[in-house]
């Protein structure tokens, strides 16, 4: 069996200047999957197991191993082409005509500029590479110049950078980040890639004062997961998406901590109708004071338990999006990833 050695990249998710830079654009959907194509440096060196910080060019997105890379050959790609040089290279300029400007000097379109780029359909190999059950977010949380000081690329030009694991590894203890479960060999996602991934269950509504007082009143200062809480900290949650049923029943309804509204209703915590005890996302489990939550009974008595109907289909498209994924990520040296020898 061959050990393979974990690299880390660098991947630039598609807006401004990406975008532009002749060709139509990637759909990008930066928590589930990352594609690219053999027109991009390091598309080749990509692997399975591979750490990845997804960024835009303000900062960190978020952080994830790959699980699964898919090759799609052939693929035909729009591409868009200065007329004059038929080169890629140009700008795109939002207030001014023509509104294209070739980066190539000594070329008319640098010269001139142009407001029809030539097109062109064009067989590329593309890749998407899927993270999805071990990506944690990082919103800001790693700015620019602190990815790019552990920058094995030099080029900023480039989609894909190879970054210093170590590196990467440190910049994550700072800010308290666990690293990525690393994902079990040949596992693939158990289910098929969607967009809104992330979109809330529960469609959360302000200005819903009568509900919460009438949940203050039905369960007291008590959140229904953890247990007592100050006021200020315990918010109402609907068990039902809002938008669906608009309506306030309190039966219907939880008070929750705030955090915990949250990962609610984004379906990272789910109360198992069968047992009445809280079930996590797995990608929780490095999280101690979420890990802690998982298999405790419920903080209110059997009696006063909301609509059991309401919490069994929460559970159930919550868990649905649960991805199994074995948390071995101490290792940083993945087995036999890509077969043996
Ligand atoms: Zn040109």
């Amino acid at each position: 069996m061959r050990r393979w050695r974990v690299q880390a990249w660098s991947l630039l998710v598609a807006e401004g200047e990406r975008r532009f830079a002749g060709n139509e654009g990637y759909e990008d959907v930066p928590d589930s999957y990352y594609l690219y194509d053999s027109g991009v440096a390091n598309h080749l060196n990509v692997n399975k197991g591979d750490l990845v910080v997804l960024r835009t060019n303000a900062g960190s997105l978020g952080v994830a191993k790959i699980e699964d890379i898919e090759v799609e050959e052939n693929h035909l790609k729009k591409r868009l082409r200065c007329p004059f040089c038929k080169k890629m290279r140009f700008n795109e300029r939002k207030f001014a005509e023509p509104k294209y400007m070739c980066r190539r000097e000594g070329c008319q379109g640098y010269v001139e500029g142009f407001n029809q780029a030539a097109e062109s359909m064009e067989s590329v190999t593309r890749f998407r590479a899927i993270y999805q059950g071990t990506w944690r977010p990082l919103t800001g949380a790693l700015t620019a110049a602190e990815l790019d000081a552990v920058a094995l690329t030099k080029s900023k030009q480039n989609a894909i950078r190879k970054l210093d694991v170590e590196g990467v590894e440190r910049l994550l203890r700072g800010v308290k980040v666990p690293l990525p479960p690393t994902p079990p060999a040949g596992a693939a996602p158990t289910k098929p890639i969607a967009a809104g991934v992330t979109t809330s269950l529960v469609k959360v509504r302000t200005g819903q004062q009568e509900f919460r007082k009438a949940l203050l009143e039905r369960y007291g200062l008590v959140c229904l997961i953890t247990g007592p809480a100050p006021e200020q900290a315990l918010q109402a949650a609907h068990l039902r998406a809002f938008a669906e049923h608009r309506r306030h029943l309190p039966e219907e309804g939880a008070l929750l901590r705030a955090d915990i509204h949250q990962l609610f209703d984004k379906g990272m915590i789910a109360v198992d109708p069968g047992s009445l005890t809280v079930a996590i996302d797995p990608r929780l489990r490095d999280y101690g004071t979420y890990a802690a939550l998982a298999g405790k009974s419920l903080e209110v008595p059997r009696e006063q338990v909301p609509c059991l109907e309401a919490l069994s289909d929460h559970y159930t498209e919550a868990t649905s999006r649960w991805v199994q994924i074995d948390v071995s990520w101490r290792s940083i040296e993945v087995e036999g990833l890509t077969g043996h020898r």
